[in-house]
């Protein structure tokens, strides 16, 4: 089952105004107005970035030191600021999600307000078949949806048991509509250049051929899309210490739960000029505007395209 079959259609609901780019030239901006009409939202929650696992390639190096957590009281306020949108959907994701003492309260609390609810884990908690069984219907009464377990990429392989590994083979098998809709993640013998990862030899890197131009503007218009796919549905990543950023490798914050309205955090991911100028124009463009040579572009493009928007949007 693919995650992206739960998601609801979100509607095409904002106000275009003109805006002007760094050229001086008119964009279109999203402004929220607060109309009965809402953007879509959807939200990725790192509840904790604690983690009783410390993975090589953990893109937000979570790790059993690491104790950053959302507390539940700032979670429940975004959930309750989110019911204004057409919430796509509301991941929990660390660290380690089942580490957070109020998950069961989080879940409890998300139920009927966000659809659907999804959680990533490392399977830590799994015991036998019959009490994970248990355990499994209990989250799917909390509201819990969909669970995505880590479990077959050779660098969590250091850490879960090839017995886990089978009983939650073993449960995706006999899974029915009294559990969450259960699936393991992809194999991966290669990562992005984030987190933990920047630390590892580049042999266990995806790093492009800077000579392999074939893919250079096919790249370029991928990011384009996705950008505008991501800025219609306002894809909220939320660290555990409350900061807000566009994208899951931790691009560009755009405020903190604790601090701002998830309104005004929306109101500026929408308006947000760079934003706009990758979804219109693509990366490329904004790195133009930058000042930044055409062969650079290219080569820090090639060499990793996630890597070169993230530095992109968060050097100046
Ligand atoms: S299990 Fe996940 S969160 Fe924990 S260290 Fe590994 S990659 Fe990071």
């Amino acid at each position: 089952m693919v995650f992206g079959l739960f998601k609801s259609k979100s509607k095409s609901s904002f106000r275009s105004v003109l805006g002007y780019n760094m050229d001086g030239k008119p964009a279109h901006v999203r402004i929220v107005d607060g109309s009965s009409e809402e953007p879509a939202v959807d939200l990725t929650m790192h509840i904790t970035e604690n983690c009783n696992f410390s993975c090589r390639h953990c893109y937000v190096s979570s790790g059993p030191t690491v104790k950053d957590q959302l507390m539940k009281e700032d979670i429940i306020k975004v959930i309750d600021q989110s019911s204004k949108y057409n919430c796509a959907g509301l991941l929990l994701t660390g660290g380690e999600p089942f580490l957070h003492p109020d998950l069961d309260g989080i879940l409890r609390y998300a139920k009927d307000k966000i659809t659907p609810i999804s959680i990533f884990t490392n399977g830590f908690w799994v015991t036998d078949i019959k009490r994970t069984t248990k355990r499994l219907k209990e989250l799917r009464n909390l509201g819990c949806d969909h669970i995505k377990f880590s479990i077959e990429d050779k660098f969590h392989m250091e850490f879960i048991s090839e017995e886990k590994r089978l009983i939650i083979k073993h449960l995706i098998s006999i899974s029915d509509n009294s559990m969450p809709v259960l699936e393991t993640n992809h194999e991966k013998e290669k990562v992005d250049p984030v987190g933990n990862a920047l630390s590892m030899p580049e042999s266990e890197l995806k790093l492009n051929d800077p000579e392999n131009e074939l893919c250079y503007d096919l790249w370029f218009d991928y990011c384009k899309v996705s950008f505008k796919k991501m800025i219609n549905e306002a894809h909220l990543t939320i660290r555990a210490n409350g900061d807000v950023y566009s994208c899951s490798f931790y691009v560009k914050k755009i405020g903190n739960i604790k601090t701002d309205a998830l309104s005004a955090i929306v109101n500026s991911f929408f308006s947000d000029e760079e934003y706009n100028i990758i979804a219109e124009h693509g990366p490329q463009e904004l790195a133009r505007r930058k000042g930044i040579p055409e062969e650079e572009i290219k080569r820090r493009f090639l060499e990793h395209p996630c890597k070169f928007c993230h530095d992109l949007l968060n050097e100046n």
